[in-house]
């Protein structure tokens, strides 16, 4: 077993490392507005991305990405996660966000969704959540009832990101409540314009997020924008999530590396009664234990995306990483904070945002509870 990455992925990183060292991290605070990056820093690192040829690096070569693996964008994806100068959900910098359902549709649905989505001239949202079913979709109430070559959609969906620049959703529904997530839910492209579509409340969060309710009453939509088989739609979300998680796992690498910099960097120039911060077992303890589980976390996501990239079934290992780095990442913030003192808690420095963004990523995209709930059952089944 080799531990260390291949060449080609450390120049990738040491080229990332140089971009997010140079370019993000001195002007930080800059250039976000609430959760959006602003459209002057947009351009500027998209730029930039092309330049290091990392733009649409996760798209796949027929489509006229780059086709990275897994891996290669896990090595991205943590370097990135050292800044908050990029918004930590929704459109990064590597083009435009393209999920793996719409790889999925006919060849006319790809000419009418993912092409103008790879182009840039369409977005879209991924709308499962509602007030009653968030951890166990599965007992979604939004229902899609066939009405001849026709579903008709009612129901909730709640805490949708981007909903409201959207230009179509993936929406996931019931199309058999009894089944629930055994067959009974599927996947449809809605345009966010079909009668009956309504966007409802807005929410704030305390990491400036602000997804969307959506409403809808007697939305029709055509069969033909059903993805894949009915009732397939909870089986397709599962492999989609796993990558999810994997990425989730990146990026709390990223955001647990930049913690202990910052917090050893202070701790060997903050003095108090007489002595650096550093020389007091105290803090180096606190500083052994970010290093500690960010060693451990780093091995779990690099685990799974290696397993996920060679095509296996990797769900468990998605589960632990998500679950194991999200939590170790949180702790990191949390410890960095403290050594900080005062300071850690303004907004001068970026902690306190790593820290909001990490505690949200313990509930959302699969919360804490519910990876160890799967965890256990495989445990369970299997030791
Ligand atoms: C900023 C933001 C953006 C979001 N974006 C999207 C989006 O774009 N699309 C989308 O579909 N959704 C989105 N969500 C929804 C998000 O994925 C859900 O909030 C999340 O899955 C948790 O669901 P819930 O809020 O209903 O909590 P619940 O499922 O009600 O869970 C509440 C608590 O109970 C625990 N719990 C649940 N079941 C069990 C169990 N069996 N055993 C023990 N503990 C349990 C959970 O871990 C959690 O701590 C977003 C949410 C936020 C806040």
């Amino acid at each position: 077993m080799d531990f260390r990455l291949p060449e080609e992925l450390e120049m990738l990183r040491r080229q990332v490392r140089r971009f997010v060292d140079e370019d993000m991290i001195p002007v930080e605070r800059e250039t976000c507005e609430g959760e959006e990056l602003k459209p002057e820093w947009r351009s500027r690192f998209e730029a930039r991305a092309k330049d290091l040829g990392i733009w649409l690096m996760d798209v796949p070569e027929a489509y006229g990405g780059v086709g990275m693996g897994l891996m290669a964008s896990v090595v991205v994806w943590e370097e990135f996660a050292r800044t908050i100068a990029l918004p930590a959900r929704g459109a990064g910098i590597t083009g435009p966000h393209v999920r793996a359902i719409l790889y999925e549709l006919d060849d006319e649905m790809k000419q009418r969704y993912l092409f103008p989505v790879l182009r840039g001239e369409k977005k879209a949202c991924f709308a499962q959540t509602e007030p009653d079913a968030g951890s166990d979709p599965g007992s979604m109430r939004t229902t899609a009832v066939r009405d001849g070559d026709h579903y008709v959609v009612n129901g909730v969906k709640r805490f949708i990101t981007g909903a409201g620049k959207a230009d179509f959703m993936q929406l996931m529904a019931a199309t058999d409540r009894a089944k629930g997530s055994s067959g009974g839910i599927s996947c449809f492209i809605v345009d966010m314009d079909t009668p009956g579509v309504r966007l409802g409340a807005q929410y704030q969060t305390m990491m400036g997020d602000r997804p969307w309710e959506i409403i809808f009453e007697n939305v029709r939509v055509p069969v033909r924008h059903r993805v894949g088989a009915e009732g397939d739609g909870f089986k397709f979300a599962q492999k989609w999530l796993g990558v999810g998680r994997v990425n989730h796992g990146a990026r709390a690498l990223g955001v647990a590396q930049r913690c202990l910099e910052l917090a050893t960097s202070y701790a060997r120039q903050r003095v108090t009664f007489g002595k650096p911060l550093a020389d007091r077992q105290a803090i180096q303890f606190m500083l052994a234990d970010i290093h500690i589980n960010l060693e451990a976390a780093r091995l779990l996501v690099y685990k799974a995306a290696t397993l996920i990239e060679a095509g296996e079934d990797a769900r468990v290992e998605a589960f632990t990483c998500k679950y194991f780095a999200d939590e170790m990442a949180f702790k990191a913030a949390d410890a960095c904070m403290q050594i900080h003192g005062g300071i850690g808690l303004t907004t001068d420095l970026p902690i306190e945002k790593m820290w909001r963004q990490q505690r949200s990523y313990r509930i959302t995209e699969g919360a804490s509870e519910v990876m160890k709930m799967v965890i256990a059952r495989h445990v369970l089944r299997t030791v």
